[in-house]
């Protein structure tokens, strides 16, 4: 339940990440009225600034909607919020902060008070600022502390048992919430509805069924000047590693005893646990190439002149248990790609030859975004005077079926679990673990640990990806439909 007399502490207020997600989601929910009584928000950084110019860094990714309320209701989320100036290393700085807080704290009617600190930093600095928060800023009389932070957490296997290691010093697991965006996405909280609310859909759900599952992220720009960060850390750490990982385990985990978040969180640590590390021969690497007009990976002068690191990857993982032995979890994501989208396709197997043949597989797609939908492509029987089958849809588009719902933001949810100390939707340290063994085997291999660095194939920005893809996925016994399959263009998707 969410508690009274609760200050949210963003560090790293000045930064990119509060003001395009941990602020506007903060609004959101105080428009909603999902913020605690007597919320007060108090933003950190070292950047000093006086009250105008924090409002208006905090405030210029906030759409304030077009009812009359709106701008009045983001008058009064600014008087919720001030700033505090100060240094991430030095201990005196947080004393100032605490300070600050007890003060906001004196006003309140009860002792008892509570502090959710948000993390939006680079993780150069979580360790100083999780100890500093410990030593300076914990409130000890009665009321809770809970600290929120965010990928990257470390690089490989080894690099994130020291971060976590360190972190785990001076806060515990209760008062930790690793934020993997994915898990706030509303689609990606349908899954378990889906999968565990319907006996038919669950009933299909294993490899006596399934052929094949893609699990894509597809994002049309490249880093546009911004590859210095990107460089470090590439595609498979930026978005499979984590993002589509989680995917995977929530369609692929065991239907948990009840919805609290360690049984939740036990399946999915099972499903990891019978992921074997990645193969090199399951792994497709591409980097974009300029086409179009629009410049190359190569081109953007904050990347090395002969970086290797991919901007597209494709990698294939298997589950050994009985539900899933044999099925291949494709995941593929890439930048500079034909379109935006995330979306996972579960290709069924061909129906039993005979009376048809050459017929479509059933696909159940699921899409995360843009615009929510999950439709399962069937055969039906052409109408009129035929016996022929064609591809057709069962149809869920969410802004048609739940027009007047607000579908939430990602942070939205996230913010509002960690006020209300549920775990389900965040990361646990064992997760990250498995997670991090399932990948660091060719992380070090993408990154010359083992010998000669792999060099990535090409693709020209603006396409489906490397033309090296296709035949990948076929590998896998994806079979894309040979009836040309179409939708009836509707200005709704
Ligand atoms: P950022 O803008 O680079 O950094 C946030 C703030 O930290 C800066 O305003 C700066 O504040 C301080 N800072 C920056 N570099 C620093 C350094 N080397 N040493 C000490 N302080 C430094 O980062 P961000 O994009 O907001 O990301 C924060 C965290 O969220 C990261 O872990 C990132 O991976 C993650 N994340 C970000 C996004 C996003 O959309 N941006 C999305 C997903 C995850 P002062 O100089 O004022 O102290
Ligand atoms: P699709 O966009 O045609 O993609 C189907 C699959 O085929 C994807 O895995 C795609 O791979 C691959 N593919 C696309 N072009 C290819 C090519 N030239 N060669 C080989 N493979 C190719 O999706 P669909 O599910 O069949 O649906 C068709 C259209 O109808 C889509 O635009 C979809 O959004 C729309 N639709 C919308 C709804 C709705 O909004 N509710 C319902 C049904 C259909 P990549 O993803 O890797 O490119």
């Amino acid at each position: 339940e969410l508690k009274d007399n609760t200050i949210v502490i963003v560090l790293g207020a000045s930064g990119d990440l509060a003001k395009k997600k941990t602020y506007p989601a903060l609004f959101g929910l105080y428009r909603q009225g999902f913020l605690p009584r007597d919320v007060k928000i108090v933003g950190y950084a070292r950047t000093k600034m006086d009250e105008a110019e924090y409002y208006k860094r905090i405030t210029s990714y906030i759409k304030v909607p077009e009812e009359e309320e709106a701008a009045a209701q983001l008058e009064e989320f600014k008087k919720l919020s001030t700033y505090v100036a100060g240094d991430y290393e030095d201990g005196a700085a947080f004393d100032n902060l605490n300070k600050h807080l007890e003060e906001i704290e004196s006003h309140y009617q009860s002792k008892e008070c509570n502090r959710l600190f948000y993390l939006a930093l680079p993780p150069s600095v979580f360790i100083p600022v999780a100890k500093n928060l410990k030593e300076h800023c914990y409130v000890s009389k009665g009321g809770i502390n809970r600290i929120i932070v965010e990928k990257p957490f470390g690089k490989d296997l080894e690099s994130a048992r020291e971060l976590l290691g360190s972190l785990k010093q001076y806060w515990s697991e209760d008062e930790t919430f690793r934020i993997d965006h994915y898990l706030g996405k509303e689609m990606v909280k349908n899954m378990l509805v889906l999968r565990f609310a319907n006996v038919a859909l669950g009933a299909a759900w294993d490899k006596n069924s399934i052929s094949n599952v893609q699990i894509t992220f597809k994002e049309p720009f490249g880093t546009e000047g911004r590859g210095g960060y990107f460089d470090e850390f590439g595609i498979i750490r930026d978005v499979l590693q984590n993002h589509l990982l989680q995917v995977l385990c929530i369609l692929a985990m065991e239907r948990p005893v009840s919805f609290s978040a360690e049984d939740i969180r036990d399946e999915k640590v099972k499903v990891l646990r019978a992921i074997p590390p990645i193969e090199q021969s399951d792994t497709l690497l591409g980097q974009y190439v300029a086409a179009n007009g629009k410049p190359g990976y190569l081109d953007d002068d904050t990347v090395p002149h002969n970086s290797v690191c991919p901007t597209f990857a494709a990698t294939t993982l298997w589950i050994h248990n009985p539900r899933w032995e044999g099925v291949p979890f494709i995941l593929k994501a890439g930048k500079a790609l034909n379109e935006a989208k995330v979306e996972v396709r579960i290709q069924f197997k061909d129906v039993t030859q005979g009376i048809f043949k050459d017929i479509s597989r059933n696909e159940l797609v699921l899409r995360i975004q843009p615009s929510e939908a999950v439709y399962l492509k069937l055969n039906t029987k052409t109408p009129g005077l035929y016996t022929r089958a064609i591809p057709t849809e069962m149809d869920l588009t969410y802004k048609r079926r739940f027009s007047d719902t607000k579908i939430p933001e990602a942070y939205e949810a996230l913010i509002l679990d960690a006020l209300k100390g549920d775990h389900s939707n965040f990361v646990r340290h064992d997760e990250l673990d498995h997670a991090w063994k399932i990948f660091t085997p060719i992380l070090h291999w993408i990154e010359g640990k083992s010998g000669q660095r792999p060099r990535p194939v090409n693709y020209p920005y603006g396409s489906r990806g490397p033309k090296e893809l296709d035949p990948f996925i076929t590998k896998y016994g994806y079979k894309r439909s040979t009836e040309g399959y179409n939708w009836p263009v509707t200005n709704l998707s």
